[in-house]
């Protein structure tokens, strides 16, 4: 029997001990960097002509690793091999499957900041953010397992006088994994073991950007005892590889977390039935948020200020759950305002290898540059009273921004920007704060500071995000606390994290027998 699950602690760095353990593990990694990582398909490494190199953001010269890069030819080895793989890998006992995800799991914890080490140096990560990923990846393994365990023999049904009904989930079969930059770690973690632990084959692209970490994590994998052919590792560019996945014929199931435009695009091709195909693909995507920080007129105005900062620049603002914008009722507008700029001139941005830098740099040149362009329209749009500034000379680093009087329609209100610029908005009474709360085309998170109970109630009823947070910021949701997926545009809400998720994996199946 697992013990009861429990989050994976996160690590308190003003202890001398455990900053001197992050030091030398970033001292190992930094004696890693420039290593070159070979596709994995049927438990063979395959090393290509073509490369994806992974840079450091924070140090655009230091080079992170060199990955193979899969092209069409490698993605139907790999469908293939996933196929075959599946007959033996269904019928493996999910004990035995739920212990490899645990196994997986205490090999993480033991290197776990040498993982988060990785993450500092490949996503820009600062150390608490790094950690609270690495953790996360933990979490999901220690918490899929143990779902899985409870949901193996499926749910009870009637069964008449002679007859023995019996109702289970049985898994899908090939399913493609595509993951985001920004958890690296647990988003490219959790959403490879989930189908894993349920029965499925996997064929695992991660994102471009960030392909390292997950080569050292299908290394972890192989270790727990994870047999050849269900995980395959096949990084490769999202438009050539990722549509080929999306296509296939004998894919089942899709599961994909990241952008709203490559999210309702894969959405929508998953939806047509090739020649060869005898089944309809499932497809869990999860997307992007404009998410909002309310503060009421009778709220604890410091608390206030201080979720919207925390929940607008921890990881300079790319987070899907990042609150880029906040809703302050007139009465208390100013004074928030105020306290928003105090706290956030204070913070501190530049290499995260450093544990003084508050924020580290952006993920590449492509958001530094789409990060300043909406700078440059929230000038035209609003005020700006904090930041503003960006310098790409050695990595990507912008200046923590605010833009306050913005109308609730501008393009800083209603875009998702993933980058660390927040949009002040005033509002005149809590049900226009609300209004103005649900006026994108995003559902993901959200948060209300308010001391007032009947607010509270409003809000939950009438505040339509798929995670709502009352008087805390609205990031940093935890895997078995706060089962995680947006509402509208922000995607299929399949909560990961969550005890629902593992069955979006699978498919019922009635069983009646007569005796
Ligand atoms: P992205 O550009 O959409 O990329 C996500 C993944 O899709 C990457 O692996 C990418 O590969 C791949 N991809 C790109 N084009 C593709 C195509 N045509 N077909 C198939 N796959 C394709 O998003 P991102 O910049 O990595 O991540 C940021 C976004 O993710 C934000 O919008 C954020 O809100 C969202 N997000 C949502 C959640 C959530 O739970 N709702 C969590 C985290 C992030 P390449 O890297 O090779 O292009």
């Amino acid at each position: 029997m697992l013990p009861t699950y429990k989050h994976e602690p996160f690590t308190d760095f003003t202890i001398e001990e455990n900053k001197k353990a992050f030091e030398v593990a970033l001292e190992y990694v930094e004696g890693q960097l420039g290593k070159s990582y070979d596709l994995v398909v049927g438990g063979e490494r395959i090393s290509t002509e073509q490369k994806i190199t992974s840079y450091n953001p924070a140090n655009k010269e230091e080079i992170i690793g060199i990955v193979s890069k899969a092209n069409k030819d490698i993605a139907e080895q790999a469908v293939n091999a996933a196929y075959e793989t599946f007959e033996s890998w269904r019928k493996t006992s999910p004990e035995e499957r739920a212990n490899i995800l645990v196994r997986a799991a205490a090999i993480v914890r033991r290197r776990k900041h040498e993982f988060s080490a990785y993450l500092v140096k490949e996503a820009g990560k600062p150390w608490k953010e790094a950690d609270a990923d690495t953790a996360e990846a933990i979490d999901f393994m220690e918490y899929y397992a143990r779902q899985m365990i409870t949901i193996k023999d499926g749910k009870p049904v009637n069964s008449r006088k002679g007859e023995h009904n019996r109702y289970f989930y049985t898994p899908m079969g090939v399913t493609v994994v595509i993951s985001p930059w920004n958890f690296a770690f647990a988003i490219m973690a959790g959403t490879t073991v989930a189908p894993i632990v349920t029965g499925n084959t996997v064929l695992l692209k991660p994102a471009s950007t960030t392909p390292v970490v997950a080569a050292k994590f299908v290394e972890v994998l192989e270790e727990a005892g994870l047999p050849k052919g269900v995980v395959n590792f096949i990084p490769g560019s999202g438009a050539e590889v990722g549509d080929y996945l999306v296509d296939h014929p004998k894919t089942a199931l899709i599961t994909f977390t990241g952008s709203r435009e490559v999210g309702t695009r894969l959405y929508e091709r998953a939806a047509v039935v090739h020649p060869g195909q005898n089944h309809l693909k499932r497809v869990i995507v999860e997307m992007g948020g404009k998410d909002t920080v309310v503060v009421d007129k009778d709220a604890d105005l410091d608390l206030a200020a201080e979720s919207i900062v925390v929940s607008a620049f921890g990881f300079s603002g790319q987070k899907c759950s990042a609150g880029s914008r906040a809703v302050i009722h007139e009465d208390v507008y100013d004074e928030v305002l105020t306290k928003v700029v105090k706290l956030t001139k204070n913070l501190t941005v530049g290499d995260p290898t450093s544990n003084n830098n508050y924020m580290g740099p952006v993920i590449d040149e492509a958001s530094f540059k789409k990060i300043m362009g909406y700078i440059e329209i929230g000038k035209e749009e609003g005020r700006l009273v904090a930041g503003g500034t960006g310098d790409a000379s050695k990595g990507y680093f912008i200046q923590p921004t605010v833009f306050a009087d913005l109308d609730p329609q501008a393009r800083i209100m209603q875009e998702e920007i993933f980058g660390p610029v927040v949009a002040l908005s005033k509002a005149k009474n809590f049900d226009q704060a609300i209004e103005i709360a649900n006026n994108t085309e995003y559902g993901l998170t959200g948060a209300v500071i308010t001391k007032n109970r009947e607010h509270i109630e409003k809000a939950k009823r009438d505040f339509h995000v798929g995670n709502l947070y009352f008087n805390r910021n609205c990031t940093g949701a935890i895997v078995g606390y706060h089962p995680f997926g947006g509402f509208k545009m922000s995607g299929t809400d399949s909560k990961a994290g969550g005890p629902d998720y593992l069955v979006l994996h699978m498919q019922a199946k009635t069983v009646s027998e007569m005796y």
